[in-house]
């Protein structure tokens, strides 16, 4: 079976410098689109429970303030650099701006291992807020989950910085239900991205309902998608995870899926055949959602690719060749910043909720979210079929044009 690793490629530099270039930037504003406003790294002293004491690595960039306070997730994965985070602090500035909420980009975590006992990541979650308590806060810097991190993690990070501050909400997003997070925050990235895919087959001519889907990576965002698609009759006919891949041409029932994974590995789910994991991209289907790691996808595996939408679940999953691949092959790719905004958006109602002290309504998040991803998928469609480019250029036109735009109107770098 053949392993696939992430390529090395910081796709969002060589991205940063075309769109330079493209949009014919001044010095100024090439380095706002390239220079993080500020960028942290600090080092966490633990004492594990097997008695050992360990240090770990952390790391918060904050890109670009201009639009409103930073926000983005932390991510608790092995081999975990600064340049990672730099690329995708960048990537959550345009995201917020794409989506028209008001928030700059950030993004951090720790480097650590990938299965720490939950007194472990305990004790890492809580020496990392210690050490950047007063460079976040819900009016600077907003953090949510990411890989390695989820709603429990979020909980406790919420209570470390109420040790510092007091009870303070809004400091965090993606926290449990019982602390003031959001029921829909969990599935919002895979159900928008559903959303967004029912858009893009729309203007492609291809009906969702018996549409073939291959998903690689069935955690938080491909489990969803693949649940809210096959909700909307499209075919689950491939999945990989970490362990595996499997397939079926009949299709896979998500939450079935979701369920047997609860006990055992994806391999052993009865329905389905194995497959090797290199081989997803090449299944044949309509729809493929890469939504496991970036730079997963290059150009050979975009060009072995058989799908005519490419969903960027994960972010970055598809390095600029296979980017330049999926273009000559008229494939439609829907770029990350767009594809999975719903968990940002999702983020955004929680932050409010928390700050105002009051929930949402039952259907109001449901059709909130469905508007402002509706008006985000319009902005970058109309601008692809006026200037002729790819719904990610266009995607990145729109979101850097309204970030120097904000610059602009504060009359000084931010
Ligand atoms: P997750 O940890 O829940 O799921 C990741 C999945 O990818 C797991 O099923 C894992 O087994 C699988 N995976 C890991 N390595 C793989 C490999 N080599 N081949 C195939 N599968 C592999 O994470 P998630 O929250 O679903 O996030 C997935 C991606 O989406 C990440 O890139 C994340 O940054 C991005 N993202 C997540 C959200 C969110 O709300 N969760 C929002 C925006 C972007």
């Amino acid at each position: 079976m053949t392993v696939l690793c992430p390529q090395p490629a910081d796709t969002h530099d060589a991205m940063c410098w075309s769109m330079v270039e493209r949009l014919g930037l001044t010095e100024r504003d090439a380095q706002l689109l390239l220079a993080p406003y500020r960028e942290v790294l600090v080092s966490l002293p633990v004492r594990l429970s097997d008695g050992t004491v360990r240090s770990f690595r952390g790391y918060r960039v904050q890109h670009n303030g201009a639009r409103g306070p930073f926000k983005g997730g932390l991510r608790f994965h092995p081999g975990l650099e600064l340049s990672e985070a730099r690329s995708l602090a960048r990537l959550m500035t345009w995201k917020a701006a794409l989506i028209d909420v008001p928030f700059g980009g950030a993004k951090g975590g720790v480097d650590c291992p990938a299965d720490l006992p939950p007194a472990d990541l305990q004790a890492i979650a809580r020496a990392y807020v210690a050490r950047v308590e007063r460079l976040i806060g819900p009016t600077r810097d907003i953090p949510a989950p990411d890989l390695g991190t989820n709603s429990v993690v979020m909980g406790w990070m919420m209570d470390e910085y109420a040790k510092f501050h007091g009870p303070t909400p809004a400091i965090i997003t993606g926290k449990p239900v019982e602390l003031g997070g959001l029921p829909a925050r969990e599935s919002a990235t895979g159900r928008g991205l559903a959303h967004l895919v029912t858009r893009a087959a729309a203007d492609v001519s291809l009906p969702l309902d018996g549409a073939r889907v291959a998903i690689q990576g069935f955690g938080n965002v491909g489990s969803w998608a693949g649940i809210e698609l096959h909700a909307r009759g499209a075919r689950i006919v491939a999945v990989s995870d970490e362990s595996g891949a499997i397939t079926r041409s009949d299709g896979i029932d998500p939450a079935g899926l979701l369920a047997h994974l609860r006990g055992a590995p994806l391999s052993t789910y009865g329905p389905a055949e194995a497959l090797d994991p290199a081989d997803l991209v090449a299944v044949d289907c309509d729809i493929l959602i890469p939504a496991a790691l970036g730079g997963m996808i290059g150009a050979q595996d975009a060009e072995r690719a058989r799908c005519r939408i490419v969903a960027e679940g994960a972010n970055a999953p598809c390095t600029p060749a296979a980017d330049d691949v999926f273009r000559r092959n008229d494939v439609t790719v829907l770029p990350d910043i767009l594809a999975n905004a719903g968990g940002l958006y999702a983020s955004y109602l929680e932050w409010v909720q928390n700050l105002r002290h009051q929930a949402w309504r039952g259907g109001e998040v449901d059709s909130l979210l469905a508007e402002t991803l509706n008006r985000a998928y319009d902005d970058v469609a109309k601008h692809a079929d006026r200037t002729g480019d790819s719904l990610r250029v266009a995607a990145w036109e729109v979101a850097i044009r309204r970030v120097l735009a904000a610059v602009d109107a504060r009359g000084a770098g931010a």
